[in-house]
């Protein structure tokens, strides 16, 4: 079948001819079965799309315009068999706009192909159109610019367009430091000239979880122009951080991992749009530079970078930081821990290694695999202690299909008798297909200026677990009105009063609080989601005092963010087709010394009562 229109857009005063391709959607599928639930009882139209149209031979750049969704892997897009580029790596319901090289399309009949690769990939393509004009000038039809503040400071943000579709919809954008990918564009300074095909669009402005996201709705059209022309947003901070360090310990550049998209340039805008105060540079096997680019795009002003490294091994990846600058990265050929360990911890500056995304499979190997780590017990199955001193609980760019999964392996931990921290983090090396920052850690410190945070007491209170996980909610402990994350409390009587406030922005809600004890509910409270921006829930608990020692941990959690602006990705290595995603805010643990000798004794070496 073949849809051929032709439109005749007379504007600025040239001609400018588009042509569909195809109006409709196509079902996709490389391989396999069904990737994911939604997918079952769609049919399948196969594995490539092949479009046959008429055109004239390309003499300078033209532009095409393709929709698509779900995309997980490489799909080459190939006008007349050649390769012109892959269809943009996404699972986002976006359009692109891709340049045709001149001379790519021929006099007569010509085929465009999308080609499916070997893995297992549903995708859906089409509302495929093109334009007989380059890609700058297709993408111009109209223009509005944008003025970004906080407390009428220019302030960096994220800006995602969306069309009538609800599709993220290409832009062009002028601005002095910015990263643009269809339909999300981070401004370094606020300030942006966006340029935009004819289309009504929604704008959402934010600068990531502390924040408010303003909305806004633009029309480009032939008869009238751009309205409005021009949008200033002044951005609330909806969440009370104060005394906590916004951390991701985990952040990639394509620079330096050679994978994603994001430069280190691009790096820097995108960490300050997402309001990281305290990134940690973890590319793999190396120490890079972050400080450089933070200055060269003046982020610098919002975050203090730190040198890291992902020691990346044959068996495990783990973050080490922080890495003085001419320190060399330790031999990530060594697979054994004990060795390793030593290699990291020599690594000069080192003061915290993390042991990452425990049950990913990287060469064939998962740490946290039942042949390696009894998930029950906290026991490492390959020999010797473990020595980490914290773990991924969180990793937004490598969610697991039971979200729970981590966070039970954790306690297990904890229940053993280490002494481990639990971490969110983003993992992220692109721009937009994952969001940087979505995962992340607050950390107990000093953070009246993001510009120079103590590093070393970062470190510390990190190493003590005064930090919080967060994936859109922060949950915070308190016992006794005077104890918090990470403190031993102690000389408690024969009741306990444990309170857990739950907070984030107006665009994220919980609706469930529990309460941990060495691993198991002890309480739990589930009620409709509440969304009010600030704090959301307040939960006052007395508990009798524990009969023995216990490490207490909140953790909240509420619907996904579906919202193109904040979407929480689908699992990485899924496990299942289907999925749950949640909204996630997690406490260290309080330990609680109810026996009295004046330290935490964990559950394997307490005497049993009974
Ligand atoms: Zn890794
Ligand atoms: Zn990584």
């Amino acid at each position: 079948m073949r849809i051929c229109i032709l439109f005749l857009l007379s504007l600025l005063g040239h001609t400018a001819l588009a042509e569909l391709l195809d109006a409709r959607m196509h079902h996709l599928r490389s391989n396999g079965d069904a990737e994911w639930d939604e997918y079952k009882n769609d049919p399948i139209e196969g594995a490539r799309l092949d479009l046959n149209f008429n055109s004239h031979k390309n003499t300078n750049e033209w532009t095409l315009f393709v929709r698509q969704r779900d995309v997980k892997v490489v799909w080459p897009v190939q006008p007349n068999g050649k390769t012109i580029t892959n269809l943009f790596l996404s699972e986002d319901n976006l359009v692109n706009a891709i340049k045709i090289p001149a001379g790519a399309l021929l006099d007569g009949t010509n085929k465009l192909s999308i080609v499916g690769p070997k893995e297992h990939d549903d995708i859906e393509v089409g509302e495929i159109r093109i334009e007989n004009q380059p890609r700058v000038e297709a993408l111009d039809r109209g223009q509005f610019t944008l003025h970004v503040t906080e407390h009428g400071k220019a302030s960096p943000c994220r800006v995602t367009i969306v069309n009538s579709s609800g599709a993220l919809a290409p832009a062009r954008v002028d601005a002095a430091h910015a990263a643009v990918r269809p339909g999300v564009i981070y401004l370094g300074d606020g300030s942006g000239v966006f340029h935009l095909p004819m289309g009504r669009y929604t704008v959402y402005v934010g600068r990531g979880f502390e924040y408010s996201v303003s909305t806004q709705h633009v029309m480009v059209a032939h008869d009238i122009g751009t309205i409005p022309n021009r949008i200033n947003v002044a951005l609330r901070r909806e969440v009370d951080t104060a005394d906590y360090v916004a951390s991701d310990t985990h952040v990639h550049t394509f620079t330096f991992s050679r994978h994603g998209d994001a430069t280190d340039e691009e790096r820097a805008i995108t960490l300050a749009g997402e309001g990281i105060e305290l990134p940690i540079a973890t590319d793999h096997n190396v120490v890079i530079d972050p400080v450089t680019p933070a200055k060269n795009t003046g982020m610098d002003r919002f975050f203090t970078p730190v040198r890291g490294d992902e020691v990346t091994t044959g068996h495990a990846h783990f973050n080490i930081f922080p890495v003085d600058a001419n320190a060399t990265s330790p031999n990530w050929r060594i697979n054994d821990w004990p060795e390793l360990m030593q290699q990291m911890r020599a690594a000069p500056g080192v003061k915290v290694v993390i042991l990452n995304h425990p049950r990913n499979i990287h060469n064939h190997f998962q740490p946290f695999a039942s042949t390696n780590f009894n998930a029950r017990t906290g026991e490492n199955l390959r020999g010797p202690e473990f020595s980490f001193d914290a773990v991924e609980v969180v990793n937004s760019s490598a969610l697991q299909s039971d979200w729970m999964i981590n966070f039970r392996d954790w306690m297990a931990l904890l229940n053993y008798g280490y002494h481990v921290t639990g971490v969110g983090s983003s993992d992220c090396p692109d721009v937009s297909l994952y969001i940087v920052g979505q995962g992340r850690t607050y950390v107990a410190c000093d953070d009246r200026d993001p510009a120079h945070i103590n590093i070393d007491r970062a470190c510390e209170n990190f190493l003590r677990s005064r930090a919080l996980i967060s994936m859109g909610l922060l949950a915070k402990i308190k016992i006794d009105n005077k104890y918090s994350v990470g403190d031993l409390a102690t000389n408690l009587k024969k009741e306990i009063r444990v309170v857990a406030t739950i907070e984030g922005p107006g665009w994220t809600a919980v609706d469930q609080v529990q309460l941990f004890a060495n691993g198991e509910i002890l309480r739990e409270e589930k009620f409709a989601p509440i969304y009010k921006p600030g704090v959301k829930k307040r939960i006052e608990w007395k508990i009798p005092k524990p009969h023995g020692d216990a490490h207490l941990e909140i953790i909240a959690s509420g619907p996904p963010v579906t919202a193109p602006f904040w979407r929480i990705p689908k699992p990485y290595q899924p496990t299942s087709t289907s999925w749950n995603p949640r909204v996630i805010g997690a406490t260290n643990p309080i330990w609680i010394d109810a026996d009295g000798d004046g330290k935490f004794s964990p559950p394997r070496l307490q005497k049993t009562s009974n």
